[in-house]
């Protein structure tokens, strides 16, 4: 089978597994880069409803030119672009906010920019009516994350992890996809170059010394096989978790799992 083919059907076959409706308002959350692009590009190709999403991360030019791309590609596939402005929203640049958070807890660039960004997804998508958020996610981010949590002790923190987010039931989530859950990085790498996509290939300069980036050296030199692997006899071996009760923070109101959110955990002084 042609890569592209591949990837395509693979794709395909992640999207009916976890039934995704034709029907359903989906907002993929685009960041410049491969990954989304790539999940957008199929998406669309497949006959989804689509809108796209993007953070302005306000770093730079690495930002300007990732909000380039993004509204390139809504142009090219003629889908409404919604921009968060996270300086104007946030009341500084995302580099800026990690540092002062930084300085305060003990956590790594990226575990801070993620959580954010999340708390950001969920707010704007319930607003903008979406029944389904898309992330870029890959096989690659899977495998380093499942393997994060099992060095740090705590692999239950992986027992929800999947192509669609399970469990969580609650009028105020929306519910997050990963098409690509199951296609690894250089697939996406390769697809996107063959496509010609507008995509910003460097990696965000504020991800300089995280943790994923170590274990990434590590799962580099694991065939696709051993990766795809590793995923698939987690999801064997997988508890069955029940429904988790939600609650709502008490500092902004949306949903989490204990009485203050992680975002606003992280941004209390
Ligand atoms: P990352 O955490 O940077 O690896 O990104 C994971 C996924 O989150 C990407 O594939 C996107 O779907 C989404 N994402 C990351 N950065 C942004 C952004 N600035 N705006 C919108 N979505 C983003
Ligand atoms: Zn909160």
């Amino acid at each position: 089978m042609k890569p592209s083919t591949r990837i395509e059907s693979n794709v395909k076959k992640t999207l009916k597994k976890i039934k995704i409706s034709k029907r359903e308002k989906i907002l993929v959350a685009l960041s410049g880069g491969k990954d989304s692009t790539v999940t957008a590009w199929l998406l669309k190709k497949f006959g989804y409803k689509i809108e796209g999403f993007h953070i302005d991360l306000k770093i730079g030019d690495y930002s300007e030119r990732c909000l380039n791309a993004v509204k390139k590609l809504c142009k090219d596939l003629d889908i409404k672009l919604h921009v968060y402005d996270f300086k104007k929203e946030m009341g500084s640049g995302m580099c800026y906010l990690r540092s002062a958070v930084q300085s305060k807890k003990n956590l790594k660039n990226c575990a801070i920019c993620g959580v954010i960004k999340k708390w950001i997804l969920n707010k704007e998508a319930r607003k903008l009516k979406a029944d389904k958020i898309a992330t870029g996610h890959n096989l690659d981010d899977e495998v380093q994350t499942f393997l994060m949590n099992i060095f740090k002790g705590s692999p239950e923190l992986s027992a929800n992890s999947g192509p669609i987010t399970k469990n969580i039931k609650d009028k105020k989530f929306v519910t997050r996809i990963k098409p690509l859950f199951y296609v690894s990085e250089n697939e996406i790498k390769k697809y996107s170059k063959e496509k010609k996509l507008p995509v910003v290939y460097d990696k965000c300069p504020c991800a300089l010394d995280s943790y994923r980036i170590q274990v990434r050296k590590f799962t580099e030199k694991l065939t696709e096989k051993e990766k795809l692997n590793i995923i698939k006899n987690f999801e064997k071996l997988r508890i069955k978790t029940k429904d988790k009760k939600i609650n709502y923070c008490k500092m902004c109101g949306e949903p989490s799992r204990k009485d203050v959110c992680k975002k606003c955990e992280l941004m209390k002084k």
